[in-house]
């Protein structure tokens, strides 16, 4: 069999199987196999391959005819020209996230003093952090998510990235463990006013968030490679899909310099719902941005 034979053949079983763009996945996947670029392979198409390779390529795209996303069986995704590691334990990094963290390295590049501060909260596979540490070289980031295993992924992602002196990896639910982080007792409130004696919440120039905004009921109806390969933690917005930026409202502001910015991604439709939150928080809302699809995909506001 030959490179476009065996290309073919796979395209026509990922197509039965309901696999879009079932084409592009047979390349990207005998690409990886072979370790060539995908488009390498349009000169190679005649090359016959050798039986452990067929045997190895019916194996790759026996998993992906079972719908397991092509970025977990090549073990990594490019993320704002960053290659990051993936697995079950976090979210797959997509292209429209890609713009949630140019906007963030954006507006810290026009800021002055430096160094800068960002918190990215619920970082996953740490995509967004890294990006933007890759941009900013005068960016501290600390990193939150309640996934220990997510971190671990995000702290191998930093380190293959060369970022990794730029960013604090914080395990815990939420902004009590920033709290606790900088040394304020247990149980003290987000909310709590700041400049308790001889204590100071750490303030960021940026918080930026990708939260799981899917709402609950929804989760059964995606496609098999988010539903049953993204970790449902990552996913799982609450009852509306909402339920973190009501969160987020509250607990970044203690967060944030008073100049600061917070920048936040959302799922179609739900913008004007969560500008209503912000702004009944007292937020402004700056702008929300439509991603490459011309979908309402992120929004920034300011205190
Ligand atoms: N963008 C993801 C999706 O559409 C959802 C990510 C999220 O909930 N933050 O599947």
């Amino acid at each position: 069999m030959t490179v476009l034979e065996a290309i073919q053949k796979s395209a026509d079983f990922l197509a039965k199987k309901g696999v879009a763009s079932s084409r592009l996945n047979a390349e990207l996947l005998l690409a990886h196999l072979l370790q060539m670029p995908r488009m390498k392979l349009y000169l190679n198409f005649d090359r016959v391959l050798a039986v452990a390779e067929i045997d190895a390529l019916r194996e790759l795209i026996k998993r992906r005819g079972q719908r397991e996303p092509v970025q977990h069986i090549t073990g990594s995704t490019s993320f704002c020209g960053l290659e990051i590691i993936v697995n079950r334990h976090a979210l797959v990094p997509r292209p429209e996230t890609e713009l949630l963290a140019e906007l963030g390295w954006q507006y810290l590049s026009a800021q002055n003093p430096t160094p800068v501060t960002v918190l990215d909260f619920g970082t996953g596979t740490g995509c967004i952090a890294i990006a933007i540490a890759a941009k900013c070289p005068d960016a501290r980031i600390t990193a939150l998510d309640l996934s220990s295993e997510a971190l671990e992924l995000a702290r191998e992602n930093a380190l293959k990235n060369r970022v990794a002196q730029q960013i604090e990896f914080l395990q815990g639910d939420g902004f009590a463990v920033l709290a606790e982080w900088c040394g304020c007792p247990q149980g003290l409130e987000p909310s709590s006013p700041n400049g308790l004696p001889g204590i100071s919440l750490p303030q960021f120039d940026l918080i930026v968030s990708n939260p799981p905004y899917i709402a609950s009921s929804e989760i059964s109806t995606l496609e098999p490679e988010v539903r049953d390969f993204d970790p449902s933690l990552a996913l799982d917005g609450g009852v509306d899909g909402l339920g973190f930026y009501r969160r987020l409202a509250v607990g970044t502001r203690p967060f944030l310099k008073p100049a600061g910015k917070i920048m936040l991604e959302f799922g179609d439709g739900q913008a004007e719902a969560i500008k209503k939150i912000l702004t009944d928080e007292n937020w402004i809302v700056e702008a929300v941005r439509e991603d490459y699809s011309h979908r309402a995909r992120i929004l920034v506001a300011r205190r």
